[in-house]
This record gives C-alpha cells, structure tokens and sequence, in this order.
C-alpha cells in the first residue's frame, strides 16, 4: 500500500499488505482475545478506553501531521479530529456501562430482564475523509461493549491505519482486542465470510455498501451502512440571510467538502435567493486554499487526483445541463490536487449537481416557492443523511424538521455528529446507527432472560 501526500503528489511511504495466512492468524488471535475481553469488566475497559484517550491528547501533534499528510485535511482540523477521538474514547468509558444495563421488564415470571451481550469479531471497513474519527467512532463504543474489532482502512491512509493499532497498544488493550488488517477491498469478502467474524460496519460509498451487504447477508450476519449524502441546507425567507451564508461556506468546505455530512444542496426561498446568492459567493471566495500544513489556509487539498478528477467532471456536466457557474470551477495550481471554491446556482432537479454526491468545495444554490416546496425539494434525493434548516423561527424549524427523510436535521446549526447523539441515513445513506443509545446496541445480542 503506498502512501501520497494529496498536497505534494510525493509518495510518503510504501506499506507491505497482509497476505491470506497473515489474515487467517490475526483473525484467529482476534477470536481468542474475545473470550477475555468479554469477561472484562466495564470498569477495567474503561481505564484502558481513558488511557487510549490519553495517548492521542499526549501524541495529538504526531498523530494530526500523519492525517494532514496523508489525505491533506487542514493541520487545524486534523489536531480537532484527535481531540474529538479522545472525546470519544471518554464519553463510551464514562457512559457504556449506563447504555448497556440490563433492562428490567415485568412478564409472568419472577423475573425477567433483557441483556446487552457482545457478539465477538466485529469488522469496520473504513474510508479516508475522517481517517481516524471515523475509526475511533466504531471502536470506542464496540470495544466498551465487549466486542473486538478487525479494522480494513482505505488504502490510501495505511500510515494512519496502523497508527490507530499502535494507540491502542500504547493505551495497554490486550493484543487481539483491535486489530489492523492491510488488505484491499478485494480481500475484505474472504474476512466477511470468516466464521469467526460476528458482523461488518462500513463507511464509504454506495457501491462499497451494496457490496458488503450483499456479502454479509449470503453469509446472514449483520450489517450496519454509513453512505453517502447530499445533504439539504434550507434557508427560508425570516432566517438572518448574512448568517447562513456564511454558515453555508463553512458547512460545504469542512474537510475541503470531503464530509458526507457537509451541507450540498443549498435550497433557499425565492424571495431571498439574490440575496443570499451574494452573500454565499462571498463567503467562498474568501475561503484560503493552500498548503494544509499551514496555519493560514482554510483549505487543503482533495485527497486523491481521481477524486478531483471525478469532481472536475461533476462541475463540468453541471454547468453543461444548466447550472450558473457564479465562482471558481477550477483547478488550482499544477502541483496537488487543489480545487476552488465553487458556486453554482440555478440548480434544479434532474442537474447533476442535485442528484449526485458532490465530494468536494462546489456549493449547489437551488431556488424554492415556498417552505413546503423547500422541503419537498430536500426530500427529492436518493440520500437522507442530514439536513438542516435555517430560519427565525425555531418552533416552525421543529416541525419541518418532522417532514424531512433523514437521519438528522439540525436547526440554525450546521450537522455534526456527536457521541450523545445516533448517526446514520436513511435510503440510499445507508442504514443503522453508530453512536448514543442506539449506535452501541448494534452490535450486540439483545437476550431476553425469564425466570421462573
Ligand atoms: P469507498 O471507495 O467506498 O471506500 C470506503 C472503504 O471501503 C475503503 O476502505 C475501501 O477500501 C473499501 N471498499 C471499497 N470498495 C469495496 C468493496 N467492493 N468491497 C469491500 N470494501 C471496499 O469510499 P471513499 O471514497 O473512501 O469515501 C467516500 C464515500 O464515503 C462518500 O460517498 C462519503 O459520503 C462516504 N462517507 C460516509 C460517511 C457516513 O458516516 N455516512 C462518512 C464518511 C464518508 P480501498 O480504499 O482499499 O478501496
């Protein structure tokens, strides 16, 4: 596996793969460090969750040039992905023993009560956006849950791939409770038909997704999808215009758009859709595309050159079916995969900039009637992930928020995800959740006791 800084084009480092009999012997090493660890105590799994948070406050600087390096994400936002994996790591050894109390419920017998037990080998393929959230998002709940984790990372970030393995090994977790596999895609069917492999996570793209799913349900184990979006940011006409705006640049560019939660298709009332049209291609152009490395750019760049190539393409057919191209639609620079930020309005059903996942800086600007017409407008998608509506009516937000297909809406605030609250889509987003309450009964097996 080699390693490319997105910024440079420079190869990192190159990593020698796991081979088929590599695979079958940490398999087997993750199977047996599962019948200790479920045996371990909350209490002792979260001194080690605490340690492991530790390890990446103590390394933070380390361990964020590694992410900025390898996928290009601004040093800024990569220093406050290990910030939040440490938080992660906290709030599951604080909370985990809470989620997971066994349910009482009165039935005919004595007694009865539903338990929360661990299923065993959990495999988390993962993708590069988020290089050690999203890992850390599936290992702290799962591993306080009693579960060991196998963890298949994109190929283009092995260097953090194996940093993660090393956290925990420096937090003090047994050998085997996580694991790092560097395999490709190619190899993840032969993992998933394991036996000794209870159930698969997947965070990335759709055909990603279909694949595992279809994989794991011949063999019947569970899966839980995290997929794409093409999230609605809905500004009706009483929300404080200048304010969304500029929220709506921060909401699309996050992690240089790489974000499936990033906000895309920006569906604004009529009445103040010149208004914020100016205001957003403002706060775009202002946006700083640069070096990831420094502290002045807002920007880094993509993180692979076939990931901007396919967003070039996307701009182009866009602008082809009809989209006004109002800022940048280009490439920056000869060196790197840099690309401007992009406006695009005029926008309507059926222009690829609506239909599609748009993994990069390009803001859709798509004009509604009215309130109803915006949510209808939202809700014409193949994605449900997230969504948020901007207005100066937050119980009307309330209630709009009722008819939206996805899996989050926010009001006046830019999606995010948080260890308190669940995470996931609906339709073509995927299915399940990761996170609170219910993100960390996924994985687990929900027995009902009854005794006499
Ligand atoms: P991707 O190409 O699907 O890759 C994601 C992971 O799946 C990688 O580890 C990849 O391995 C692996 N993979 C790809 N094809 C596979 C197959 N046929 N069988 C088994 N494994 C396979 O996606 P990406 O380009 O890395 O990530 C971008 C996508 O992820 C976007 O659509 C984004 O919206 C989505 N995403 C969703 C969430 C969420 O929480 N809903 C969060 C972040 C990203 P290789 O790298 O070795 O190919």
């Amino acid at each position: 596996m080699r390693a490319i800084n997105p910024a440079t084009g420079e190869v990192i480092q190159e990593y020698p793969e796991h081979g088929p009999e590599d695979v079958a012997r940490l398999i087997a090493r993750a199977g047996k460090a599962f019948l200790a660890w479920r045996e371990t105590p909350f209490s002792k799994r979260a001194i080690l969750m605490k340690s492991a948070a530790r390890v990446l406050r103590e390394s933070r600087g380390a361990w964020s040039r590694l992410m900025t390096m390898e996928m290009g994400k601004t040093l800024a936002s990569a220093e406050a992905e290990a910030d939040k994996c440490a938080w992660v790591c906290e709030y599951y050894a604080d909370n985990a023993e809470r989620l997971l109390a066994a349910e009482k419920t009165a039935t005919d017998g004595s007694e009865s009560f539903v338990r929360f037990d661990p299923l065993g080998t959990v495999l988390a393929v993962m993708p590069w956006n988020f290089p050690f959230w999203q890992v850390f998002r599936f290992a702290a709940p799962n591993l306080m849950a009693g579960n060991v984790g196998l963890l298949k990372h994109a190929s283009n970030v092995p260097g953090c791939a194996l940093a993660i393995e090393k956290i925990f090994m420096r937090a003090g977790f047994p050998e085997g409770v996580f694991t790092t596999l560097m395999i490709p895609g190619s190899a993840v069917e032969a993992v998933i038909r394991h036996d000794e492999v209870k159930a698969v996570t997947l965070t990335g793209s759709e055909p990603a997704g279909k694949s595992v799913a279809a994989i794991a349900g011949s063999a019947l184990k569970k899966t839980v999808l995290e997929l794409g979006g093409s999230d609605p940011f809905i500004v009706l006409h009483d929300a404080d215009i200048e304010e969304a705006a500029a929220q709506a640049a921060v909401a699309r560019c996050i992690n240089a758009g790489q974000s499936c939660i990033a906000a895309k298709r920006f569906i604004v009332e009529e009445k103040v859709a010149e208004r914020f049209e100016k205001a957003f291609v403002a706060a775009m152009g202002r946006l700083k595309v640069g070096d990831p490395m420094d502290r002045k750019s807002d920007l880094g760049p993509l993180a692979r050159k076939d990931l901007l190539m396919e967003l070039e393409g996307q701009v182009k057919r866009s602008v082809a079916a009809g989209a006004r191209l109002a800022l940048g639609g280009k490439r920056l620079g000869d060196k790197g995969c840099y690309y401007s930020p992009t406006v695009l309005c005029d926008v309507v059903p059926g222009n690829p900039a609506f239909e599609e996942e748009i993994f990069g800086p390009v803001g859709a600007v798509v004009r509604a009637k009215d309130a109803s017409h915006a949510i209808e407008l939202a809700n014409r998608s193949r994605f449900g992930l997230g969504a948020s509506i901007w207005t100066g009516n937050a119980e009307m937000g309330k209630v709009l928020a009722g008819r939206i297909e996805s899996g989050a809406v926010f009001v006046n605030g830019i999606v995010k995800s948080d260890p308190r609250l669940p995470f996931g889509g609906v339709k073509a987003s995927g299915y399940g959740r990761e996170l609170g309450l219910y993100g960390i009964r996924e994985f687990v097996n929900i027995k009902s006791v009854w005794v006499k």
